[in-house]
Formats: structure tokens, sequence, C-alpha cells
């Protein structure tokens, strides 16, 4: 909304109001003189009429003139009340117009500056009318732009930080094969292309979790029997298992009810899960999948006895690249996207994640996923 724009509003408001007071005012001037002068000659006829039964006290002369003087000071009065109404119209139009061009002049002006890009704009209307409910959207609306700002701020900055760790290492690599300094042999080469499939799951992961984060992840609902699919994602895992000796096991009665999920994208919430069990319990270990209904929903719960994660961890587990043990090296562990895209995956069909924990003990990653309608 640009300064001429208000003026043009203010003129227009002001204009309005003063048409409707002179028309109004004109109206009922209209209206008073004709109704009160017929009124009133009606009136000075029946005087006349008596008067003349009763022998006369006044001369027709004398009754014309009453009659003029009246509708004259009849015509004063209108005049008066009339230009006496208008200035009041103009007064109190002005007043009116400003109360709303005001308001609206404060919106404008904080509009201009947020699409400037300063979000830490608010405007303070006061009072408790629609106008005030108006800034008061406004303010909403420049704080979620902030918040979405910072979000992307952030974002772009843990992307370049992740991705520049494992392009170092390749660059490095690879200058240190050109230069003769490490021979470009079997073994390096596998280490370097064992690089690049991390760097291939990093740029998968951040897709799968911007388009989640946008809502535009396409989600085939079907009816799924959690416990079966519990059942065939950690059969996928049966080669890392038995290679740490871990011994994994479903639980849960054979006739649960089905949820309304998408398969694909609950199979690969359970894949990020185990794949974080397997990967924090010591060789050895146990992990249970546990599935259990209520009258909602499935809540599918995976269990393991590694190492746990403190209280203070805990709470920020499912933030994007957060890692408990910030040194440990990416080839040995993850994105940090896991649980950032459990949480959007299951959040996206309506249910719920969460994590318990007892450091040293083990933890508990369960979700909850309502019941097919
Ligand atoms: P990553 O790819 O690094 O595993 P995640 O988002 O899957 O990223 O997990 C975030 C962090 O949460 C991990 O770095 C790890 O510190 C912790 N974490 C996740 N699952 C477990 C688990 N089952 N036991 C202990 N710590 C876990």
């Amino acid at each position: 909304m640009s300064s001429s724009f208000l003026n043009r509003l203010s003129t227009r408001l002001t204009a309005a109001f003063i048409f409707s007071a002179v028309l109004g005012v004109v109206l009922v001037a209209i209206l008073t003189y004709r109704y009160t002068s017929s009124d009133f000659s009606t009136f000075l006829t029946n005087m006349q009429g008596m008067q003349g039964m009763m022998g006369g006290m006044m001369g027709d002369q004398t009754f014309a003139q009453v009659e003029q003087d009246f509708l004259g000071s009849l015509r004063q009065t209108l005049w008066i009340t009339g230009i006496s109404g208008v200035v009041i119209a103009i007064a109190l139009g002005a007043v009116f117009t400003r109360q709303i061009v005001a308001p609206l002049g404060k919106v404008a002006a904080a509009a201009g500056r947020v699409a400037k890009g300063n979000f830490k704009q608010k405007v303070n209307i006061g009072g408790a009318g629609e106008l005030d409910q108006l800034g008061q959207a406004f303010n909403s609306m420049a704080a979620t732009l902030e918040r979405d700002q910072q979000l992307r701020r952030n974002m772009v900055a843990d992307i370049a930080h992740e991705l520049r760790t494992p392009l170092t290492v390749l660059q490095g690599n690879v200058e240190a094969m050109l230069d003769g300094f490490i021979p470009a042999d079997n073994a390096h080469l596998t280490s370097l292309h064992q690089e690049t499939l991390l760097l291939a799951r990093l740029v998968d992961d951040l897709r799968t979790l911007s388009l989640a984060e946008a809502g535009q992840l396409e989600f085939r609902t079907k009816s799924v029997n959690l416990r079966a699919l519990s059942i065939q994602v950690v059969e996928s895992f049966r080669a890392l298992l038995s290679a740490k000796h871990i011994d994994a096991k479903v639980d849960g009665l054979d006739n649960l009810p089905e949820v309304g999920a998408d398969p694909e994208r609950t199979a690969q919430v359970l894949r990020n899960l185990i794949n974080n069990a397997i990967h924090y319990t010591p060789e050895g270990g146990k992990i249970t999948v546990r599935v259990t209904s209520d009258t909602g929903g499935v809540t599918v719960s995976v269990i393991d006895a590694g190492i746990g994660i403190s209280l203070e961890d805990l709470p920020r587990v499912f933030d994007r690249f957060y890692r408990v043990d910030r040194s440990r090296t990416r080839s040995s562990g993850g994105s940090g996207l896991g649980l950032a895209i459990v949480k959007q995956l299951v959040e996206a069909q309506q249910g719920r994640v969460w994590a318990e924990s007892t450091p040293g003990k083990g933890s508990t990653f369960s979700f909850w996923l309502p019941l097919a309608k």
C-alpha cells in the first residue's frame, strides 16, 4: 500500500462521509419545509374559519403576514441546522477517516519494510477492533516469515557444512593420488568410492527431508500390517545382524489391526530406526521390535540394549544433523538426518514419534500410526 493509495482512500472516505451527511441534511430540510409549511397553512386556514365564526379579530393581511414570518424563520432555522450538520459531518468524517487510515498506514509501512527483508517489524494498533486484529494477523505473519527465513539459513549452513567434509576427504585423496603420494590402487579407490556413496546418501536424505518438510512427498496410503512389515524389514538386515552377532526379533500378536499408512515410507521409518539400533548396539547384543495396539492405532517400538542417550541429548536427537557424538567420523556414523526423516514421515501420516533411553542400558524409539479407516 503506497502513501498515494492511502491519500486517495482518505479523500474518498471523507467525501463519502460529507456526501451522506449533506444528502441527509438536504432530505430532512426538504421534507420538513414541505410538510411543516402545508400543515401550518392548514392550521392558519382553520384559525381563519374559527375567527370568522367568532366575529373576526385579525384580517386576511395579518394571517398572510404570520404565515410568511413563520416560513421565513423556518427557512432560517433549516439553513442554520443544515450548515451546522455539514460542518459537524466534515469534522467527524475527518476524525473517523483518520482512525481508519492511520492504522492502515502503519500496516502498509511495516509491510513495506518486511518486503525489504526486515522481518522484525511489528505493528501496534491498539484497541480491540477489527483493525487491531489486522495488526495482530500481520505480526504473526511477519513472525512466521522470520522463523522460516532463520530455518532456511540454518539449513543451508548445515548442508554446506555436511557436504564440505566428504568433499574435502575426496579432494585430498584424489590430489594425493595425482601427486603420487598415495597409489591409485584398488584399496584406495574403494575407500574413495565409499566416500562418494556416503555423499550420495546424504544428498538423497536431504532431498527426502526437504520434500517431507515442504509437504511435497507423495504418500500412497493403504492398510498396512505393521507386524508383517517389521518382520520384513528386520529380515532385510539379516546379514548385518549376523555380522555383529546381534539377536533381533519381532514381538506382537498375529491379529493386530492394520494402520492406514504408506508401506514404503513406513518401511523407511523402520529401516532408519533398526539401522540406528544395530549401529549403537555392541556385538552380541539384542534388539526387539515390539508391536502393540490401542483403540486408535498401533505402536511399534524398536528396543535396543545399546549405549543409550543422555537426558540432555534425548530431546534433540530428532533435530536434523544432530549427533550425540560430534567427533564421530561420518564414515562410522550416518548423516545425522535419519531421525529427522523418521519424524517427518511419521507426522506426515498423522502419527507420533518419541524416544526413551537410559544411558549405558539402551534406547527405545517408538512410533504410533492411526488405524486404517
Ligand atoms: P545418524 O545418521 O547420525 O545416526 P540419526 O538422526 O539417525 O543420525 O540419529 C541422531 C543421533 O541420535 C545419532 O547421531 C546418535 O547419537 C543418536 N541415536 C540415534 N539412535 C540411537 C540409538 N538407538 N542409540 C543411541 N543413540 C542413538
